[in-house]
């Protein structure tokens, strides 16, 4: 079957130059690094959009399909005006998120605004702003959403939420449609919800089911299990209330290759499993055919990105391990320390030597635990070496802090040898921008 582009570890265009550098989108690391400084997130926009077209493509025999690029991932102003320009829309979970995408100009009917503890605020920003479908998650929030719904004259369009009790093999914390989860209405408590929105509360219109199961998903069979238990679900609904829900939304979850060890699935299988799923069911249950939402998050947008850091000292534990260190780590990208999360890196500039040596890659931040690969073969290094990290594209700079006040880095953006800067690096002026000193500790 076709390969798609989650299942490459480097961006597509990943080359070694004429320099004997490694270059990306047409530009030179090295050139890049001197440019820009490290570290430095890339993010190479033909990768980006080849996955959004595997995905398009893959789902193009389910025309009622929609892809809602979960945002969360990684959500600046660039980033979503190159996937609105895609077509795709965006799952969203708070109001910074919402506010991005808007200010972006997207298309905010393509928007789901999703998440187990929504704000007042960031409920009224999204009824303001005519955000497409707001995805409840418990009957607290269905209730204040009514409430502001009403206070606006207004109908929120909603799914409900739900943990369809499918475990999958990934780490604890990025499980989520397991019974035990924090996420969502219990499959118990959706006829209480139903009959609620039908009774009471007359501002809310409900379209549809969304569930999300985890996160670096390689098992294809969650995908049919999820859209089994949903379109039970709206075939026993419509019996019992004689309500008429026409939208599935599966959420995200594909997996992308950080190492040589992962092999997830590519768009194309997942799209032609689900699709005879859907066809399936319709069938079986004797359903309408429901509007397909998935919501991919990782799989969008890792494998476009890269990081960049200049090594620096290094330490050979006696007997032990030989640690060199970078100039970034665990407040750029958290995920080694967060999930023991592997990544796989090269050096970027030529090297005239063939010797290699295993090493620890550290990071620069106050804790033992800021490693951020415990172990690779890398040709000798010396300090200066620019080190490219793949497949940071997500859960790397939308997960970043000011750890031990360390500003957060650059985001540049290559295409066709063309660099561009959409994410500032910050300043130490921008490091004590928000702090107050009260007045009478000034004296
Ligand atoms: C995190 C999340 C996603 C995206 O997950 P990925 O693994 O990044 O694809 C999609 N939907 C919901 C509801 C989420 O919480």
């Amino acid at each position: 079957m076709k390969q798609s582009t989650n299942q490459f570890l480097k961006p597509i265009t990943t080359k070694v130059n004429s320099f004997g550098n490694i270059e990306i989108g047409g530009c030179d690391l090295i050139s890049l690094a001197d440019k820009y400084e490290t570290p430095l997130y890339v993010i190479d926009e033909t990768t980006l959009r080849t996955i959004c077209n595997d995905y398009k493509q893959a789902f193009s025999k389910y025309p009622k399909t929609h892809i809602m690029y979960a945002s969360k991932a990684l959500c600046t102003s660039a980033i979503a005006k190159i996937i609105d320009s895609e077509g795709l829309g965006f799952d969203t979970v708070s109001g910074g998120e919402i506010y991005t995408v808007y200010k972006a100009g997207a298309n905010m009917s393509k928007v789901l605004f999703n998440g187990n503890n929504k704000s007042y605020d960031e409920l009224e920003l999204v009824l303001d702003l005519n955000v497409g479908r707001i995805s409840v998650d418990n009957f607290f929030e269905l209730s204040l959403l009514n409430e502001i719904a009403q206070s606006k004259n207004k109908i929120a369009d909603i799914l409900l939420r739900i943990t369809p009790g499918i475990e999958c093999h990934t780490h604890e914390y990025i499980q989520t449609g397991h019974l035990d989860s924090k996420f969502g209405f219990d499959l118990t408590q959706i006829d209480s919800a139903v009959e609620l929105i039908q009774n009471e509360y007359k501002n809310l219109k409900l379209h549809g089911l969304h569930a999300h199961i985890g996160s670096q998903i390689f098992e294809t069979s969650i995908f049919p299990d999820e859209i089994e238990i949903m379109a039970k679900e709206i075939a026993r609904l419509d019996a019992k209330f004689g309500i008429k829900l026409n939208e599935i939304n599966i959420g995200g979850g594909l997996g992308v290759k950080y190492t040589d060890k992962d092999a997830p699935p590519s768009t194309y299988e997942i799209g032609e499993i689900i699709i005879n799923k859907l066809n399936d069911v319709i069938k079986r249950y004797n359903i309408e055919p429901p509007e397909l939402f998935l919501e991919p998050g990782r799989s969008i947008i890792s494998t476009s990105g890269v990081t960049l850091y200049t090594i620096g000292s290094s330490k050979q534990v006696p007997k032990g391990k030989k640690y060199v260190s970078i100039d970034g780590g665990m407040a750029d990208n958290p995920r080694p320390s967060l999930y023991q999360a592997e990544y796989y890196a090269e050096i970027a500039n030529k090297k005239d030597t063939n010797e290699s040596e295993t090493v620890t890659i550290a990071g620069r931040f106050c804790e033992s635990g800021d490693i951020l690969i415990n172990s690779i073969d890398l040709p000798m290094l010396d300090e200066g070496d620019i080190i490219c990290v793949y497949n940071t594209g997500a859960y790397n700079y939308s997960m970043a802090s000011n750890y031990n006040r360390v500003q957060k880095p650059a985001m540049v953006l290559v295409n066709n040898g063309q660099s561009e800067i959409i994410i500032q690096r910050e300043t130490l002026e921008d490091i004590i921008a928000h702090d107050i000193i009260p007045e009478r500790l000034k004296k």
